[in-house]
């Protein structure tokens, strides 16, 4: 009997203990999971099973951990989204607290203003030195949500350098939601490019309008000295005739070019680019201004170079001969009496070179990047008077690039000039080619040029 009491005595004091340890571990369990919760690490599952009030503690936290991983997870998901929205941004964001300390940036605004991750909490003021920016967060902070701060900003070149050129920023600024608010939040975007293009515009807007009436006014003069007098002298009518037709030539080639260059940029002018043998368009393109040569007493030759086969590019034919007429044209107008033109071929791996070089007058080295801009002439009245409209390097340019090739210029004052023209290749057939490595230098290709100019 005793040793049944003794037996039941300890079977009892086993049961308590192993009840008791269940509750001592589900009551850690759950303290290790809020104190968990509270340090922000994943919401951890309780096991152990407790039954009572224990167990209702078990399974409520069990479901309050669930609902606050979910919502966590939530909350993550949107804030990768909206990372990845604001670092997909092409403008530049800038979040501020009222100190004007930097609370975030997105990488348009590292790249922008040359910040980076150790630029968070430090004054914007030290961070972007520019008065125009600091007074947009200044105005942005006085603001009360939902109103917003539009302006624009010019922000001055890095360090001055010419590599970093100043830029024009359209800014917009929101106040950060709370009462005071938490900050503003400032959106930067790039009007540079924009500016620029616009300016252009209005640039060939004018251009334009000036060329066309510079010969209107000739031939409104001309037109009002026959009306009014000259009509009957036979000694100045057929002289002023002659030159009212000259003015009509002229307006009517700026026409021609200007319809030329619209079609081009605007992609209606469609080239068919088919295998092409380039010796014989180019012969007849030389032959076809011989006789303007020749009345200036200059040498025009063509050189096929190493081209003793049929050397095929890819181009439209119609494309090469505005090419190759252009540039014979100019190197015929600035070349004087007795100096020599000459077009050239080489062959490369990829590409076949055309080669335009004169011993004319040359162009000035700090002009040579300019020369396919539309309407830029070295010397206007030059031009005018050898009858240019200003465009021709223009049609050039946009024709190449239409092509697929690359088109580059040396020059020397008083020596000459040499247009260099890369066509793509069409056969894979190796020849070896050489290229004098000219003076100054301008290429426009492809891939060179942002934007028309
Ligand atoms: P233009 O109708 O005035 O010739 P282009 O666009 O053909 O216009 O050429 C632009 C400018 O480039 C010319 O006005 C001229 O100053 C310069 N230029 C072009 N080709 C030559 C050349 N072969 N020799 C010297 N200057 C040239």
């Amino acid at each position: 009997m005793e040793t049944v009491l003794i037996a039941l005595t300890a079977a009892g004091v086993a049961a308590g203990s192993y009840v008791a340890w269940r509750w001592w571990r589900a009551l850690t369990e759950v303290a290790g999971g809020l104190a968990g919760l509270g340090r922000g690490e994943k919401a951890r599952v309780v096991r152990t099973v407790a039954i009572g009030p224990l167990g209702e503690l078990v399974r409520a936290y069990n479901a309050a951990a669930a609902e606050v991983q979910a919502r966590t997870d939530r909350l993550e998901r949107d804030r990768q989204q909206l990372t990845v929205v604001l670092e997909a941004m092409a403008e530049a964001v800038l979040a501020v607290d009222p100190r004007h300390r930097l609370l975030f940036a997105n990488a348009g605004a590292n790249r922008l203003f040359g910040l980076d991750a150790h630029s968070v909490g430090r004054l914007v003021p030290e961070l972007i030195r520019s008065p125009q920016v600091q007074a947009a967060v200044e105005a942005t902070l006085q603001l009360v949500s939902p109103s917003a701060y539009q302006s624009e900003v010019s922000l001055p070149g890095r360090d001055g350098s010419v590599r970093t050129p100043g830029r024009i920023l359209s800014v917009r600024g929101t106040p950060l939601p709370g009462q005071p608010s938490a900050g503003a939040v400032l959106v930067f975007r790039d009007m540079t490019e924009l500016r620029r293009l616009e300016r252009m515009r209005q640039d060939f807007v004018a251009n334009a309008s000036h060329e066309l009436k510079t010969p209107l006014a000739s031939i409104k003069a001309y037109t009002e000295t026959l009306l009014d007098w000259a009509l009957h002298d036979e000694t100045v009518n057929v002289r002023f005739l002659e030159r009212i037709d000259e003015q009509v030539g002229r307006l009517n080639q700026l026409v021609l070019d200007l319809l030329s260059l619209a079609r081009l940029e605007s992609g209606q002018e469609v080239f068919d680019h088919q295998p092409l043998n380039l010796v014989p368009v180019l012969e007849s393109c030389v032959e076809a201004h011989q006789g303007r040569a020749s009345a200036k007493n200059l040498s025009l030759a063509f050189e096929p170079g190493d081209l003793d086969q049929e050397v095929l590019v890819m181009a439209d034919e119609e494309a090469v001969r505005q090419v190759a007429d252009n540039l014979i044209d100019n190197a015929i107008k600035y070349t004087p009496e007795n100096g020599s033109v000459r077009v050239r071929c080489i062959a490369r791996r990829d590409t076949i070179t055309l080669e335009v070089w004169d011993t004319g007058i040359g162009i000035p080295r700090d002009d040579l990047p300019r020369i396919f801009e539309r309407f830029y002439r070295v010397d206007k009245a030059r031009s005018r008077a050898l009858g240019g409209t200003g465009l021709g390097l223009s049609i050039v340019k946009h024709v190449v690039q239409s092509i697929g090739g690359k088109i580059e210029v040396s020059s020397r004052v008083g020596s000459g000039s040499r247009f260099t023209v890369h066509l793509p290749r069409c056969v894979a057939a190796l020849r070896p080619g050489s290229a004098v490595g000219p003076a100054p230098q301008a290429a426009v290709g492809p891939r060179s040029s942002g934007g028309l100019p």
